[in-house]
């Protein structure tokens, strides 16, 4: 089933529910329809045309804004589906200072790599190699990490979506699925997860 981008009323992002729950919101006058996708939905009584981005007419306040969970997902839409080292398609996870070694498993430590750069580089530490990287690796910030972590994508949501993240992170949500690996991304990135090739 579709989904649907809940905007605050203060137009600030605040999640992707189910497309039925949307159009509960909006038939309980709970929120607005700022986006349609054009689908026309038939209840009893009426017709709707689906939404694809609601705003909620009642400001809600968000008491604690928790720091972006560390998931392959969504640390691959920080990377932009590509290895850190080459630019190639990122099909691994890299800790950039070996786990072996003492380093992390927190956002300044992982990146998205692909299979050939995380084999060379196994245990060693980029000086060993003569490697860097563009940046350091850092933890995503931004609201628009609470919808990109979910997964769930929308062109009519980037709009709404960029003053509250970068151009580049947003990259992948106005063209469908590229730019993303097709395996499966939205398993827990745990230490040790068994999908991971963990240097
Ligand atoms: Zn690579």
């Amino acid at each position: 089933m579709a989904h649907v981008l809940v905007l605050n009323a203060s137009y600030e992002p605040l999640g992707v529910v189910s497309l039925r729950r949307a159009l509960v919101l909006v038939l309980d006058k709970k929120a607005v329809s700022l986006e349609d996708t054009g689908v026309l939905m038939h209840s009893a009584t009426s017709a709707i045309s689906a939404p694809s981005v609601v705003r909620l007419t009642r400001f809600v306040r968000i008491p604690y804004k928790g720091p972006v969970p560390l998931t392959r997902r969504a640390l691959f839409a920080r990377d932009g589906g590509r290895c850190v080292y080459c630019g190639g398609v990122a099909t691994s996870v890299d800790h950039v200072i070996p786990r072996s070694r003492g380093g992390q498993h927190a956002w300044d430590n992982v990146v998205a790599a692909c299979r050939r750069c995380n084999h060379v580089k196994a245990d060693r530490h980029l000086a060993d190699l003569g490697w860097r990287m563009k940046r350091p690796p850092a933890p995503p910030t931004g609201l628009a990490w609470r919808i990109i972590g979910t997964g769930h994508r929308d062109p009519r949501w980037r709009p709404y979506l960029e003053p509250y993240g970068t151009a580049e992170e947003l990259a992948h949500m106005g063209a469908g699925r590229s730019g993303l690996p097709s395996q499966p991304a939205d398993a827990p990135l745990s230490p040790g997860a068994p999908a991971d090739r963990c240097a």
